[in-house]
């Protein structure tokens, strides 16, 4: 028993300070400080949006994309820049109405789940059957679903973690698939969001079968989910209203989105050679493509911003990374995952050297704690970074944490992750709506989640030791 608590000790009280110079810790703390003034990573948000706007995978904006990436990755000076393919089903979305027929009638502002097949053309008419979660919907007696419209009114709540967000979005994923399992025509949601604006959110939802061996995806048909949309919180709280009247209610929509086969996009890579162990990575980076309704400022520019400025902010300071930070900007993260799931497939033997990754992909306001998924060996170096953190006014939260959806399929082959999670209290007001623009990022706030990646970022390509893999396993 004395063994191993000695040991402990000693990786507690000495190897902190020795794993890292005075010089060192000195040059991330000058940096990690300037940084909360430099306007790099509001300026790179800028300019996808300004010069791109909407990307969704597989449009115009999405090719646009990944030539601004490009260039630029190069015009900030990265040592290597490419691209690597990630094909996957297009998507498009069409003509979107929507309206209560009787008892009441009102004109409803609806939007298409990503994925979701159209409707006829002249509309899809039914009598709405409300349940109040999808779980409700689920344990349904089909005889209550045939033959019509579901809706699905659970609200979501706020929270400074976004952990509302879990707990509603079911309703988006899955609405369409029992609908369709139930004989039902078609599904509408209350949007997964928490502001009171009447427009709707939209956001993926289950429409293929995908095979994780084969990496082949199926595309759901009709019949196996129906067309699928999202309606506000006020309108949402209209449709209940008018239900509460105890009158059989008639809604009807139009939505005109359809697949139109294969598109081939880009993983955009950045990268600053490391100095010492070049072929060691710490894997950093956003989704480059975006809903089509806003021009995608916090879901996810500010994402791909933070972690290029961090990179290059280290790159131009006094410090010489001794391992590879490379900058994965992952293609149609919104509608599949499809860029993580061929990165992963593409590397998959070369995980070894992948150390340690996390993802940006939580729009831009401050970071307020930080997770790990690490090894106990490489905790003293965490404490360090919790050290570095805590004047930026963040806190180390343990090592169980999230890193980010694209970060997920590399989790699963084994890599160590980081994740720093920003204050998620008004992000679900704007998350997938017209309304996701420039003007709602704060360039101090953007900055401070900035620093905050530079002391992860500088120390991981730092330490001498990995951060242990295939951990929980
Ligand atoms: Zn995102």
């Amino acid at each position: 028993m004395l063994k191993p608590l000695l040991c402990f000790l000693f990786i507690g009280n000495l190897s902190a300070q020795e794993l890292f110079s005075e010089d060192f810790i000195g040059q991330v703390t000058v940096l990690r400080d300037k940084a909360l003034t430099d306007t790099t990573a509001y300026d790179i948000t800028e300019s996808l949006t300004t010069e791109v706007g909407a990307r969704l995978g597989g449009s115009e904006g999405d090719a646009r994309a990944v030539k601004w990436a490009v260039a630029k990755f190069n015009e900030l000076g990265f040592d290597k820049v490419w691209t690597e393919p990630v094909t996957f089903p297009k998507w498009v979305r069409g003509k979107e109405t929507a309206e209560i027929i009787s008892p009441f009638p009102h004109e409803i502002k609806i939007t298409a789940l990503g994925g979701s097949l159209s409707t006829p053309k002249k509309g899809l008419k039914g009598e709405i059957v409300h349940f109040e979660t999808i779980k409700d919907l689920e344990l349904a007696d089909p005889s209550l679903v045939k033959g019509k419209i579901t809706f699905i009114s659970n609200r979501m709540q706020r929270h400074k973690s976004g952990k509302g967000y879990g707990l509603a979005n079911g309703a988006r994923y899955m609405a369409a698939k029992h609908t369709a399992d139930k004989g039902g025509i078609g599904a509408i949601i209350r949007s997964i969001g928490t502001d009171s604006n009447r427009d709707p959110h939209t956001g993926g939802m289950k429409s293929v079968n995908y095979d994780q061996q084969t990496n082949i995806t199926t595309l759901l048909k009709k019949g196996e989910i129906v067309p699928a949309g999202a309606i506000s919180n006020p309108d949402a709280d209209l449709l209940v209203n008018v239900l509460n009247r105890g009158k059989p209610v008639i809604f009807k929509y139009t939505l005109g989105s359809y697949w139109d086969g294969e598109y081939t996009s880009q993983n955009v890579i950045g990268e600053i050679t490391g100095s010492e162990k070049p072929d060691e990575l710490i894997i950093i980076g956003g989704h480059l493509d975006s809903w089509d309704l806003g021009t995608g400022a916090i879901d996810d520019a500010s994402g791909c911003a933070i972690t290029m400025a961090a990179a290059k902010l280290i790159m131009d300071s006094s410090i010489t990374p001794k391992r590879t930070i490379r900058v994965v900007l992952w293609a149609n993260e919104e509608n599949g995952l499809y860029g993580a799931r061929a990165y992963a497939k593409a590397h998959k033997n070369e995980m070894h050297n992948h150390i340690i990754g996390a993802e940006a992909d939580f729009g831009a306001a401050p970071v307020y704690a930080f997770a790990s998924r690490v090894s106990q060996q490489s905790l003293p170096v965490i404490s360090k970074m919790s050290e570095l953190m805590a004047p930026l006014a963040i806190g180390y939260v343990g090592n169980k944490g999230n890193s980010g959806a694209d970060i997920s399929p590399l989790k699963k082959l084994g890599m160590a992750t980081l994740g720093l999670y920003q204050d998620g209290s008004k992000y679900f007001d704007l998350h997938h709506t017209p309304d996701d623009t420039m003007d709602k990022v704060i360039q101090e706030e953007i900055s401070q989640v900035t620093a905050s990646w530079i002391v992860f970022v500088a120390l991981a390509a730092q330490y001498a030791g990995n951060f242990g893999f295939n951990l929980n396993q």
